[in-house]
């Protein structure tokens, strides 16, 4: 089939991840128009959400983005020893992780408890640690709830006359602007801006007030502050899933995720299929394996119910999704071993989308890309290069 020849350049190969990064490029802008009054922070934790981190951290600066975010130490030091020199924030740390590598790494990083405060100002060298201090609005996850903002702002204020960190930002977390009416959105937003207020009332006058994510930098313009942090958008998921596709939004879905058959076999009506034979032959099928699971990354919970495309056409798995493979229903397809099957993509020629497997698993679009493994290779195009 002609198919063979789209899956990789050279040689075969069993199964890969394409990632273009003309898409991320386009997305990264999409954003950055989106809040032009605002600087733009890509979020890239997780491996660039299944993306990888350094190439779409490159694409992502290439077209404008102005920090880059992470979630773990790790990450953010792999960024700059990648050669990334520019702003990076980095908000997730626990007690007694190397803090000082970051801080003379002139790494951005979050404090939301004096205690963490404390380990900052501990791990200063030569230059003062650059702080962004989080509240709890709502979320109730990190951050420092209304109650204990005051004695956070306290040991900062200490600490930056100590002149051991100085302080750059303040910051949040939406929990619902996925569902942009949501009252939490406006409930969260309040408390914000009161944090800000009593921050300013002790002196604190940050340059960077952030709190908007994906959902929020593209449906709430009201909290994009200084500074906005998208992640999903960037690989041209939707955070609003079906209810606003990406194509509605203007972004273009990243990544392709394909493989090649490992066998196809021809059962009789009553066969039954893969462990525990959930799903047997209504009539004589052409089945074809997958030679991707669980183990990859796949979701089992998506098991006689993932769409891919084959030839044009769309199939479904059937039986349960295995550690590393899966059959899929080719019914009466001509098909062989080696011929293409796309699992998901941008959607533009057929092929399901991230949002129909993570339908078909009961889960969102982001889990889908950020749980593919280690195992996939990720191939890096350039549709427009
Ligand atoms: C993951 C994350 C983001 C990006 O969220 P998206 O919904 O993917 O846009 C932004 N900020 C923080 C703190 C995060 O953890």
């Amino acid at each position: 089939m002609s198919t063979l020849q789209s899956l990789s350049d050279d040689r075969p190969v069993r199964a890969e991840a394409v990632v273009d990064l003309a898409a991320i490029r386009h997305n990264v802008a999409t954003l950055r128009a989106r809040a032009d009054r605002a600087q733009l922070m890509t979020v890239v934790k997780a491996d660039g959400y299944g993306h990888g981190m350094i190439p779409v951290a490159r694409a992502a600066r290439e077209a404008g983005a102005d920090w880059i975010g992470a979630a773990v130490l790790e990450e953010a030091l792999a960024l700059r020893e990648a050669g990334d020199t520019g702003p990076i924030f980095c908000w997730l740390t626990t007690p007694g992780e190397p803090l000082s590598d970051a801080i003379a790494a002139g790494i951005d990083l979050s404090a939301g408890a004096p205690w963490e405060i404390d380990e900052l100002a501990a791990g200063v060298t030569d230059r003062p640690a650059r702080v962004h201090l989080k509240i709890d609005t709502g979320m109730s996850r990190g951050g420092a709830v209304p109650e204990e903002w005051p004695a956070l702002i306290r040991a900062a204020v200490r600490e930056q006359q100590s002149g051991r960190i100085e302080v750059r930002g303040i910051w949040s977390h939406l929990s619902s602007s996925d569902e942009p009416k949501s009252p939490a959105n406006e409930a969260q937003l309040a408390t914000f801006q009161e944090a800000i207020e009593v921050a300013e009332s002790f002196g604190i006058d940050a340059e960077f007030k952030h709190l908007a994510n994906s959902g929020a930098t593209l449906a709430l313009p009201e909290t994009h502050f200084d500074l906005v942090r998208p992640g999903v958008a960037t690989y041209g998921l939707s955070p609003f899933g079906h209810a606003l596709p990406s194509a509605e939004l203007g972004l273009r879905p990243a990544m392709t995720l394909k493989a090649r058959l490992a066998m196809v076999k021809r059962v009789p009506a009553g066969a039954g299929v893969s462990y525990g034979l959930t799903w047997t032959a209504p009539r004589p099928s052409t089945l074809g394996l997958i030679p991707l699971g669980y183990g990859d990354g796949l979701p089992r919970h998506a098991s006689n119910a993932a769409p891919v495309l084959f030839g044009g056409h769309r199939r479904t798995v059937v039986g349960r999704i295995c550690m590393d493979q899966c059959m899929v229903n080719l019914e009466d397809d001509e098909a062989a071993a080696g011929d293409e099957v796309v699992l998901f993509g941008p959607g533009t020629n057929g092929e399901p989308t991230a949002d129909d497997w993570a339908d078909a698993a009961g889960t969102i679009n982001y889990e889908i890309v950020t749980r593919l493994g280690a195992r996939i290779p990720r191939r890096y195009m350039d549709s427009e290069r």
